[in-house]
């Protein structure tokens, strides 16, 4: 693979390095949220069996209207809120985002040869502020609390339709409002992501001498293949440069002049790649589909989604097939 290319790929490694760092953080956290509510939820479930005893079906519905689940829930949001750790990861990630990004572009120009007349980097508060404008931290928090307490939901409306013991549906309950912890982990490394990309281009952008870019996907064997075909084609400097939730793919210029880093692009080295590998990557329908003429480009699509934005994707069967013609 290109050098330069190999270098971004450093950046990419720490991007990755902060992730677990993140992770292990958030885990520890979540540990003090489940302690804080353990007593609550243990009286919600004993709670909960007492009605049941009443005669009263313990369901979602019900559950809504009962003012000891409505304290439990607001008590596990006061706790996500209040912990100051998982803010703090957030902006941490952001912030760690911002400086690779920043540090990627430079690098990148550099090699080619823009290294020289830069302009200073924009302030990192100015980064914040714009990743804030978009998703404010109290918001992806909400996020959070809003799987945590679907999650505290589900299990105790399972438990109790299995008629488990109260120390079980306790802890199941505990089990499925890692959900949320799951949703914290998924932010993090998308606010990281994100902030990567965004101050990279940025920088391209503000360098006046870059009139596009192109995707640098992770080329491995988990990339998914929606970015592996978006991989090396061109875009022009104003446009979006978007990826799907913990997406990490990243981004090199064109310059005005022409120049940029040339590699074998995502769709070219995936119609190289031996049967075997191209069936894993594309799964057997796409794949058959590619062997009977389909092309690759047409798996391709950037979808909306209201909570990330849109991302690229790779197109549903069910689409692909309304566009086989019948002969
Ligand atoms: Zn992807």
């Amino acid at each position: 693979m290109n050098q330069i290319i190999r270098g971004v790929n450093t950046f990419k490694n720490r991007i990755k390095s902060n992730e677990t760092k993140a992770i292990a953080t958030l885990l520890d956290s979540w540990y003090d949220v489940e302690k804080a509510i353990r007593r609550e939820l243990e009286n919600v479930v004993l709670y909960a069996q007492e009605l049941a005893r009443q005669g009263i079906t313990v369901d979602e519905y019900t559950l809504n209207s009962i003012d000891r689940w409505k304290e439990l829930l607001a008590q596990v949001q006061k706790e996500i809120k209040n912990k100051k750790e998982f803010a703090r990861v957030i902006e941490d990630m952001r912030d760690k985002g911002i400086k690779t990004g920043l540090g990627t572009a430079d690098y990148v120009l550099d090699k080619l040869g823009v290294g020289f007349d830069l302009l200073p980097a924009r302030e990192i508060d100015m980064y914040i502020s714009m990743l804030d404008g978009k998703t404010p931290i109290g918001k992806l928090l909400d996020k959070a609390y809003g799987e945590a307490s679907n999650g505290l939901k589900r299990g105790l409306v399972d438990g109790m339709a299995k008629g488990l013991n109260p120390l079980q549906i306790a802890k199941d309950m505990a089990n499925q409002m890692g959900l949320g912890l799951e949703r914290l982990v998924l932010i993090a490394r998308t606010e990281q992501a994100r902030a990567w990309r965004m101050s990279t281009l940025d920088r391209y952008r503000q360098t006046g001498v870059v009139r596009g870019f192109k995707r640098v996907s992770a080329r491995a064997k988990n990339t998914c293949l929606a970015c592996l075909l978006d991989d090396g084609k061109i875009y022009d400097v104003a446009s979006d440069f978007s990826d799907h939730p913990a997406g990490l793919c990243t981004l090199v210029p064109i310059l005005n002049t022409g120049r940029t880093v040339n590699w074998e692009t995502g769709e070219e080295w995936l119609s190289k790649q031996s049967d075997e590998t191209q069936r894993k990557i594309m799964g057997n329908s796409r794949y058959e589909l590619y062997k009977a003429g389909t092309p690759l480009a047409d798996f391709y699509q950037i979808k909306e989604s209201e909570i990330w934005g849109p991302a690229p994707a790779v197109v549903p069967l069910k689409d692909l097939n309304s566009l086989t013609v019948v002969e």
